[in-house]
């Protein structure tokens, strides 16, 4: 199985993967914890270009790109064999980061987003998508707390109105989509929004 953490800055989907990823190691299955934009080599590289403020400089479209290529070798080098030697894999942002960020807030069009899509993940879905819903203001006080004194990055850095879309954004996928994506109220305890995520497997996948 294919699962899918989508949610903006500090929405806790680190701590709530590895909580999952406990959970089905317990339950003697077999799991990956992996994350985009990175999650193999090459594409570490690239998550340090975009991060670092690179692409901006590039302009949208092609900042998407990078994105992008990162996203290619990542799925053809990582996710999907572990999928084919069925390995469950949980990702720390998928592509709907990429319509969330660069297609809502980034003014990329639907028309370059789907060919990128097909180029880099073809007919690959996550099975499940659980996107943690925040109150911006807490995710980016918690985002903030986390990073102590050092640099925001390129994303973090970006202003209120910014985090206020992207969490619409993410409402509209789950509302687009509620057949694969599971909207999770994560301004509760680490543990009863673990338990939240664990429902949702067993009604998603489980039932
Ligand atoms: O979740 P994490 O903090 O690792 O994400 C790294 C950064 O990349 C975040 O600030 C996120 O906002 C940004 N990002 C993005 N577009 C994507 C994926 C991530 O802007 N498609």
């Amino acid at each position: 199985k294919f699962i899918s953490f989508e949610g903006g800055e500090g929405s806790g989907k680190s701590t709530q993967i590895k909580k999952l990823a406990e959970r089905l190691a317990t339950a003697k299955l077999r799991a990956i914890v992996t994350r985009e934009p990175g999650g193999s080599p090459g594409a570490e590289i690239i998550r340090h270009l975009v991060l670092s403020g690179m692409g901006k400089l590039l302009g949208p479209d092609a900042e998407t790109l990078l994105f992008a290529a990162a996203r290619d070798d990542h799925v053809r080098t990582v996710i999907q064999p572990a999928l084919s030697q069925g390995t469950w894999v949980l990702c720390d942002r998928f592509f709907d980061s990429t319509r969330a960020y660069q297609g809502r807030l980034g003014q990329v069009s639907p028309g370059v987003l789907n060919a990128m899509q097909r180029v880099t993940i073809g007919d690959l879905k996550p099975d499940l998508t659980i996107i943690l819903d925040i109150p911006v203001e807490v995710g980016m006080q918690r985002a903030a707390a986390r990073r102590g004194k050092g640099v925001p990055d390129r994303f973090e850095a970006e202003d209120l109105q910014f985090h206020q879309d992207l969490r619409e954004a993410y409402k509209q996928i789950a509302a687009d989509e509620p057949q694969r994506c599971v909207l999770i109220d994560a301004n509760a305890d680490t543990d009863a929004v673990a338990a939240e995520v664990w429902q949702a497997l067993r009604d998603h996948l489980f039932a």
